[in-house]
Parts: C-alpha cells; sequence; structure tokens
C-alpha cells in the first residue's frame, strides 16, 4: 500500500452517518449499499460491560438502551459517542440487532444509501399497552412499538374463557406477523414475561 498522497482523506467514508431522523431523534443512515447479512454498524463502540446481576445494570436499562449479552452481562452504550444503539425501531425493520460479543446491527434487508437503518425492538410491557406508540411510517405500522400483557391476559391466557380465547389470537397474530419480518426471537421474551406474571399472580 502506498502512503497516502498529501491533502487525502486517510481513511474511506464511514458506512453509517448518525443524523436527524423523520421517526423520532437521531438515527442511523446508509452511506452505502448494504447487503442482508452485512454487519452495518458496531452497537455501541464506546461501552462498559456490567455483570447481569449488578443493581448499576437494572438501573442503567430504564435508558432503554441497555443491552443483555450472551445472558451473563449487560452493555451499557457511552451515549457520547455514537453507534446502532441511535437505531429507531420500525415495524418493518431492514436491520436486525445481535447482542453476542459487543453488540452489532445487521442487514436484514438490502438498504441503500441514504436509506435509515431500522431494527425491532421487541418490547413487551405489563399493563402498559399504550406506553409506546410507534411512528416508523411503514404501511404495515402496528401503531405501538410494544407487546403488552395485561393480568388479565395472564390469568386467563389458557382458559377456556372469552378474553382467555381472545389473548390467544393476538398472540398468535403478533407471532405470525414476527416470524414474517424474521423476529421470531421476540417469542421467548413474550414468553418469559408471561411466565413470570402468571407466578407472580399465582
Ligand atoms: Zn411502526
Amino acid at each position: 500500500m502506498s502512503p497516502p498522497k498529501p491533502g487525502k482523506a486517510r481513511f474511506s467514508l464511514a458506512p453509517v452517518q448518525f443524523r436527524d431522523s423523520p421517526i423520532e431523534g437521531r438515527g442511523v443512515f446508509a452511506r452505502k449499499r448494504f447487503a442482508p447479512g452485512d454487519v452495518v454498524t458496531a452497537y455501541a463502540p464506546q461501552q462498559r460491560r456490567l455483570s447481569i446481576d449488578d443493581p448499576a445494570a437494572t438501573a442503567a436499562a430504564d435508558t432503554k438502551l441497555t443491552l443483555v449479552s450472551e445472558d451473563a452481562w449487560v452493555i451499557v452504550p457511552d451515549t457520547q459517542v455514537p453507534g446502532g444503539w441511535l437505531c429507531n425501531h420500525s415495524c418493518s425493520p431492514n436491520a436486525a440487532i445481535y447482542s453476542d460479543g459487543a453488540g452489532r446491527i445487521q442487514c436484514l434487508r438490502a438498504i441503500n444509501p441514504g436509506q435509515e437503518v431500522t431494527i425491532f425492538y421487541g418490547w413487551v410491557t405489563l399493563n402498559d399497552a399504550t406506553r409506546d406508540p410507534c411512528r416508523c411510517g411503514a404501511p404495515s405500522c402496528r401503531g405501538f412499538i410494544n407487546f403488552d400483557i395485561t393480568d388479565d391476559d395472564a390469568r386467563q391466557c389458557e382458559s377456556d374463557t372469552p378474553q382467555g380465547q381472545a389473548f390467544r389470537e393476538r398472540f398468535q397474530a403478533y407471532a405470525d406477523y414476527l416470524v414474517s419480518i424474521s423476529q421470531e426471537q421476540v417469542l421467548d421474551s413474550i414468553a418469559a414475561k408471561l411466565g413470570r406474571l402468571r407466578a407472580k399472580l399465582g
């Protein structure tokens, strides 16, 4: 490799740009074409790692930016340094988040230069159905980012009551949707939350 000529940039253009998004706040935008499977950006170029049972990790979870990695530690992004943690949610995401190792954003569907890189948050709430209104703008937008489980859902989910049946239908429709956008891992967090809520309610 020859040394760079004076006055010429010594590095190639960053593959993504962090700037204001029509969805919300700052977002991540492609500067090149990404193909399915390509790593788009690191989740948090600067980060702290806390043990999963560290009380500081639980406190940091309030930011909604922490990432549980390999069931062992929690990645806390340094928000002074932009990264994949800035990705907005979309009901029709073109990328996905992977939490193993240091965490990364990977392309799911072809992304063209200038397009916003979006992921699926997969948030599951309890008795808070309208917590996270969605402004992703996708034609298939579901209106809310979160999937909500009520105490009643948890009590009735296995019963033959109309509420039980309604929950199972809603859950099945959501499961079909998750499969259609390759996000079926969210079913695990729904099952885990439902299990914990059922245990709590007795
Ligand atoms: Zn949406």
